[in-house]
């Protein structure tokens, strides 16, 4: 799995918001980032669950000047990998990536609030910095559109239909890990 900056710089690239990986910066609210126990939007309270993951919304250039990822901007795929499945959440769908697997685990990305691209489907191979999906409308939700990124070990007894936010929101049997801590060596 590339560092997650690399993968922020995809973002921003693939939407062309920055000119290079390392011009501008992405920003965050306490609220978006892992573990993370406070909404980042309506009365800033508690969530319901710890934060499973990292939002990513805010890019600022160069310039200063503010650009948020709005719905239908383009979402790169983390890494090269193998969709295991694609369910619905709050805001449109997730795409559950395996990207490398262990004797006994899968290392998956899962990327939500999305609408997978057509032609994207269970099982196809994808590759890292492939256009797989877009970020969804978020309707009358009080939430701005935005990509949720989470990264997990789930076991290989888990069947891939219930690879969804039922499982990731309990944390039974699957290791969340922090994003900004994943860094793999691509072999
Ligand atoms: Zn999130």
């Amino acid at each position: 799995m590339q560092p997650f900056g690399s993968f922020l710089g995809a973002i921003a690239l693939a939407n062309r918001l920055s000119r290079s990986p390392e011009s501008g910066e992405w920003l965050f609210y306490p609220g978006m980032l892992f573990d993370s126990p406070f909404k980042w939007w309506g009365d800033y309270q508690y969530r319901v669950t710890l934060h499973e993951g990292i939002d990513i919304r805010y890019f600022r250039t160069d310039k200063g000047d503010l650009h948020p990822l709005e719905a239908g901007s383009l979402i790169p795929c983390p890494e090269d990998g193998r969709i295991l499945n694609i369910c619905k959440d709050y805001l449109g769908y997730s795409m559950v990536i395996e990207h490398d697997h262990g004797p006994s685990t899968r290392l998956t990305s899962v990327l939500a609030h999305i609408v997978p691209d057509p032609g994207i489907t269970y099982n196809d191979h994808v590759l890292k910095d492939q256009i797989v999906a877009r970020v969804s409308d978020a309707g009358t939700s009080p939430l701005e559109p935005h990509l949720h990124f989470s990264i997990m070990e789930v076991p290989h007894t888990t069947p891939y239909d219930q690879m969804n936010w039922d499982l990731f929101s309990s944390r039974k049997n699957i290791a969340l890990i922090n994003p900004v801590f994943m860094q793999l060596e691509h072999t």
